[in-house]
């Protein structure tokens, strides 16, 4: 069965070249010009991927983000400004798990799109509980909590804190985590990753995940 792509974005031509690219690769693909529809539709129909404009009217892409991410898991992609650094920062936060910038090439996006429905397939496949010192995860339940006290973890935040839950104490390069991010070797934007890896830190605090100066990041149980 193929792949089911939703694209929230108000530019008709934007829109249109994406879903004819998408569905040139064999995606199943559904466009909706405004930050409503795109909620009423995923929650519908749960997508496996949908790539988000930011830019949309009425109700905005980050808050399109905010809200789905609280309810699912599913897999955003956003579509941002050149211009705009910010929105790449909030939209990570928000739980966005990649961003392309425009004006961006089709198979740049195609191989974004790619490698988030590989990671999923990966993370579905994946066992169970781990524990650091007071940090648990639970990656079947796609929680953690310090402590016992719950911490929100966007699904990339989460991805990552597994790779390094299961090595405590060993340094992984930056390059690594983000290799295991995105499954591949594909390493051509490393600023979303590190994104991720500055947020996890606030979140899960900077005691516990390390940096290892010109090296890397370890976790160590607090
Ligand atoms: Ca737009």
């Amino acid at each position: 069965m193929s792949a089911r792509v939703l694209i929230a974005e108000d530019e008709a031509a934007i829109a249109d070249s994406v879903a004819y690219a998408l569905r040139g690769e064999g995606f199943d693909v559904d466009t909706v010009e405004d930050g409503e529809s795109a909620l009423d539709a995923a929650r519908r129909d749960g997508y496996d991927v949908l790539v988000l404009d930011l830019m949309l009217p009425g109700v905005s892409g980050i808050e399109v983000c905010r809200r789905l991410r609280a309810e699912s898991a599913m897999p955003i992609v956003m579509l941002t400004a050149r211009t705009a650094e910010v929105d790449r920062v909030v939209g990570l936060d928000a739980g966005a798990d990649d961003y392309v910038v425009k004006p961006f090439s089709m198979p740049e996006l195609i191989s974004r799109v790619r490698a988030i429905l590989r990671r999923r397939e990966l993370d579905l496949a994946e066992p169970t509980e781990l524990r650091v010192g007071s940090l648990a995860l639970d990656l079947g339940r796609h929680t953690a909590s310090i402590n016992g006290e719950p911490i929100r973890l966007t699904p990339s935040e989460l991805k990552l804190l597994s790779l390094l839950a299961r090595h405590p104490g060993r340094v992984f390069a930056r390059r690594e985590l983000m290799q295991h991010l995105w499954d591949s070797a594909y390493v051509g934007d490393q600023r979303a990753g590190d994104a991720h890896i500055v947020n996890l830190r606030r979140k899960i605090g900077r005691e516990r995940l390390v940096t290892v100066r010109g090296v890397g990041y370890k976790l160590v149980a607090v």
